[in-house]
């Protein structure tokens, strides 16, 4: 028996024309409205499920301990955040038995660690990243290295650090799939809960990031592969649309969980509550 909950790491802001790549910003900006600084509001959802014995966090989130220079000039805003929810739910940290962040990128690992202390958050957790996402990250390429930071990295490396080198099912019915496209290792999460016949949810990560990204042209400026997001998306949309699966969108900061429906040859996001998740928190 599954039980996905819907979890919040805050809000944070990201630059509006680097989150949508070539589009032109008359286009995005309807959609996805700047600030005076011309950055874009940006939630961070997560997952947690529970299966049997296991609690898996998918996601962990952009976390905690931030210096205030980092958090002012990203905007960080924690009105929830995962620790908030799990208290909530009287889930204690040393009870999660894995994370997977689907990239290391510090608004998706971020939350691994406490920045201040150096303290990882989820001691007895099995953290699951791909090989070339670890690869990356602990030689990361000048045009991506302002994304990985050492701060919660660093930890992780004394952690239970699970490497992974393409697809795996996790536990029946939760498979990570291997996208590339956004990082090389980025990597896109599968949840068919096998009492739900044949439903599917789909965690798609910085492939869709928000409603806007629903188009498979959308694709963000800090992709390091964008014919291969391409590729992926249309792969996530189509067959998504097609097979009506539940999408939860990771940095939509209106609505996270929703369906797409091709509609006068567009793609579209329609939110739905989905019985799948539980709106416990
Ligand atoms: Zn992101």
């Amino acid at each position: 028996m599954f039980r996905i909950h819907l979890l919040s790491d805050g809000t944070f802001k990201l630059d509006g024309g680097a989150m949508h790549g070539v589009v032109p910003k008359a286009l995005w900006e309807k959609q996805n409205r700047p600030d005076e600084k011309n950055r874009i509001l940006l939630a961070v959802n997560s997952l947690l499920i529970e299966y049997q014995n296991e609690k898996i966090l998918i996601e962990p989130g952009i976390g905690s301990g931030h210096s205030e220079k980092f958090a002012s000039l990203y905007a960080v805003e924690k009105k929830r955040s995962i620790l908030s929810d799990l208290k909530k739910m009287n889930i204690s940290l040393q009870e999660i038995t894995m994370v997977v962040p689907t990239h290391l990128h510090f608004d998706h690992a971020g939350g691994v660690a406490d920045w201040e202390t150096g303290r990882l958050l989820f001691p007895e957790a099995k953290h699951i990243v791909q090989k070339k996402e670890w690869e990356a990250a602990m030689n990361p390429h000048p045009k991506n290295q302002a994304s990985y930071l050492s701060e919660f990295l660093e930890p992780l490396k004394k952690g239970k650090l699970d490497i992974i080198d393409g697809d795996k099912e996790i536990v029946p019915g939760v498979k990570l799939v291997l996208t590339g496209g956004h990082t090389h290792g980025h990597q896109a999460v599968f949840i068919t809960p096998p009492e739900k016949d044949g439903e599917t949810l789909v965690f798609p990560g910085d492939l869709i990031p928000t409603r806007a990204h629903v188009n498979p042209l959308w694709v963000m400026a800090y992709d390091v592969a964008p014919e291969q997001s391409i590729k992926m998306k249309r792969m996530l949309i189509e067959t998504g649309a097609r097979e009506a699966w539940t999408y939860v969108l990771v940095h939509d900061p209106v609505e996270a969980v929703g369906k797409i429906a091709l509609e006068n040859n567009k793609y579209c996001f329609n939110p739905v509550n989905s019985g799948l998740l539980l709106s416990d928190v």
